[in-house]
């Protein structure tokens, strides 16, 4: 295709905000799926993403659509909405030429509203504001349009209205996605060089790498390299979504499609990462690449230790799928044989677990989520330590933590409130705007803060009005401590903790007091302790019974006396010892879910 006839665009929104609908309209306008084949959410392939109406991983599709001024070939790439994801958002906004800012006209901006066109504007895309949801009654056209227009400039009026639901509105935004966003530019015959965005995994085509033409053309049956690490592939195939999978005879400059090497691990087929041709292969990769970093880890445990070749399949699987799933395998007293996960955040955590529940029917217990810590110690050594059990026992000179910014929008009532949460969390205000009836409240706030429950406090502080973004923005140095539990001076490592001197107290205390109401009564006393080192902060006692079950044989039948001994011995597989407690594997998850 002409690249005058080409236009690439991505849809950015915040959850919610009717991206994959307004895409299904405009795949059904633009005759790419008949009617018949239609389908809600038609691009969010994965189950998950359907049911919970998330998209996670992008996807390109082309359509053709007619205008007055010819015939142009529109490339959509969806992106994924959350900031788990931010890099490969940002990797497919850096595909396109455009963007559509697709706002709810009920619910106006939020937080994600304004991460993305930040995003957006980095890469200098056109911007296309849109109103969305204009049939819903609570819809309130005038002021989101004010909204928007204050944000970006321009007049209210002119910012475009439609309904993904009804169809409203769309074949005007397609014809403004071509006039309005610049055709690509880029040199048809210099050497190729192509931008990955996506990297799928296919359990019958291997890996279907989605590319962006930035640079000179591909064909299928040549030799392609991936720049960053130099590895040499055979393009088996090259296409285009259409939507399903269309075989071409190349991809030129400006186009975006796919290309299939017969790889089996999306590792070797990086997000961000240039494909080259060996024919003439480009001398300079295209800026912007890095590999996927994890922020959270946290251990994952079969709940019936026999599963664990079962886990440690399904996670080998996974990764083929994933590059940016990290795991190791770790053991723990409590828990047993497991793997220590790294995880890009808190969706991505629950993304991997959900999965490995549902298509590999595991039943897991995942332990608390912890962030990368930095430790120096007195004598000079410098520890990673992405689990409280790795935390070095001896002299500590300092321990430096992530910290994230980030962004919190809601109504401007609800302001107090959410500076007092900010604050309890370690927060440091950075700046604060209003937009219309709404408020952008902007905190650095240590990430190990984030991932303990504050998007669940945010939202209960604001009625659920409120909406998070946050990126990373570099570590800081940290009062931090380790806080061991102890059941009978033993440490129970599943429970160690990494927290601020400040909440080391309140966090032993409630470990204690749970662990104690969940433990049952042994033939001794068991104290349970929260400790920081050898020096004791919380402690909780569970006292001791007697329980002689063959007392209640009177001595008698020999027979049955042997059948409760063994009935006693099977209760016990599902015990755990903590040198001499028996402690019920169920406690332990009990106490670490916290119900
Ligand atoms: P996404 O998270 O941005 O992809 O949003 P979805 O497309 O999944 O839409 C979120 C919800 O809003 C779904 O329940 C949709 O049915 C609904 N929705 C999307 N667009 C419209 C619209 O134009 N009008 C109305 N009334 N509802 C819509
Ligand atoms: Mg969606």
């Amino acid at each position: 295709t002409d690249p005058a006839k080409i236009r690439n665009f991505c849809i950015i929104a915040h959850i919610d905000h009717g991206k994959s609908t307004l895409a299904d309209r405009m795949l059904q306008v633009t005759g790419t799926v008949p009617d018949r084949e239609m389908r809600a959410q038609y691009l969010d392939r994965m189950d998950i993403e359907r049911e919970r109406g998330i998209t996670i991983k992008s996807q390109a599709v082309r359509m053709h659509w007619a205008t007055d001024a010819g015939d142009f070939a529109l490339n959509m790439i969806d992106t994924p909405g959350h900031v788990d994801f931010s890099y490969e958002v940002s990797r497919s906004l850096a595909a396109c030429e455009g963007a559509i800012l697709l706002v709810d006209a009920a619910q106006g901006i939020e937080a994600q509203t304004l991460a993305n066109l930040y995003l957006a504007m980095e890469n200098d895309l056109e911007i296309i504001p849109v109103l969305n949801k204009i049939d819903l009654p609570a819809a309130d056209p005038e002021r989101v349009s004010r909204e928007i227009a204050d944000l970006i400039g321009g007049r209210p009026e002119d910012i475009l209205k439609v309904s993904g639901k009804t169809g409203a509105g769309v074949e005007e935004l397609l014809d403004s996605v071509v006039h309005r966003i610049p055709a690509p530019v880029g040199s048809a015959d210099g050497p190729p060089r192509a931008m990955i965005f996506d990297s799928v995994y296919d359990p019958y085509r291997g890996v279907v790498t989605y590319v962006r033409m930035i640079d000179g053309n591909l064909s299928p049956r040549e030799k392609v390299q991936m720049m960053s690490t130099g590895s040499e592939h055979e393009a088996l195939e090259v296409g285009v979504s259409a939507p399903e999978p269309t075989p071409t005879k190349g991809l030129a400059v400006g186009e975006v499609g796919y290309l299939i090497t017969g790889v089996k691990d999306v590792r070797l087929s990086k997000v961000g990462d240039t494909v080259t041709a060996k024919r003439k292969p480009a001398t300079e990769a295209l800026p912007g690449y890095t590999d996927p970093k994890p922020m959270v880890f946290s251990g994952l445990y079969p709940l019936d230790g026999s599963d664990y070749p079962v886990l440690r399949e399904a996670l080998d699987k996974l990764k083929l799928e994933d590059a940016a799933l990290q795991y190791e395998p770790e053991t723990s007293v409590a828990l047993g044989f497991g793997f220590r996960c790294g995880f890009l955040g808190l969706l991505h955590l629950e993304i991997i677990s959900e999965r490995l529940r549902r298509e590999f029917d595991l039943d897991l217990i995942a332990t608390a989520p912890s962030v990368i810590y930095q430790v120096t110690t007195d004598d000079g050594r410098e520890i990673t330590v992405t689990n409280p059990s790795e935390y070095p026992d001896g002299k500590i000179s300092s321990v430096r933590e992530p910290v994230v910014k980030t962004a919190i929008l809601a109504p401007k009532d609800y302001v107090g409130a959410i500076m007092e949460l900010c604050q309890s969390r370690r927060g440091n205000l950075l700046g604060m705007e209003y937009l219309g009836e709404r408020v952008e409240l902007r905190y650095s706030i240590p990430l190990g803060e984030i991932v303990f429950d504050f998007f669940d406090h945010l939202k209960s502080r604001t009625q659920g009005y409120a909406s998070l973004d946050y990126e990373p923005m570099g570590e800081q140095e940290a009062d931090l401590v380790k806080v061991d539990i102890l059941l009978q001076g033993e440490a129970v490592d599943a429970f160690s903790a990494i927290v601020h001197r400040d909440n080391a107290y309140s966090y032993g205390t409630m470990m204690a007091e749970r662990l104690r109401k969940l433990i049952p009564r042994q033939q001794f006393e068991v104290p349970i302790q929260a400790a920081i080192g050898a020096r004791v902060i919380a402690r909780e006692t569970i006292r001791a019974i007697r329980k002689d079950v063959l007392a209640k044989c009177y001595g008698g039948d020999i027979s049955r006396k042997r059948k409760l001994l063994e009935k006693q011995k099977e209760g016990k597989k599902r015990m755990k010892m903590v040198g001499r407690v028996e402690v019920p594997q169920e406690a332990f998850i009990a106490a670490l879910s916290g119900d």
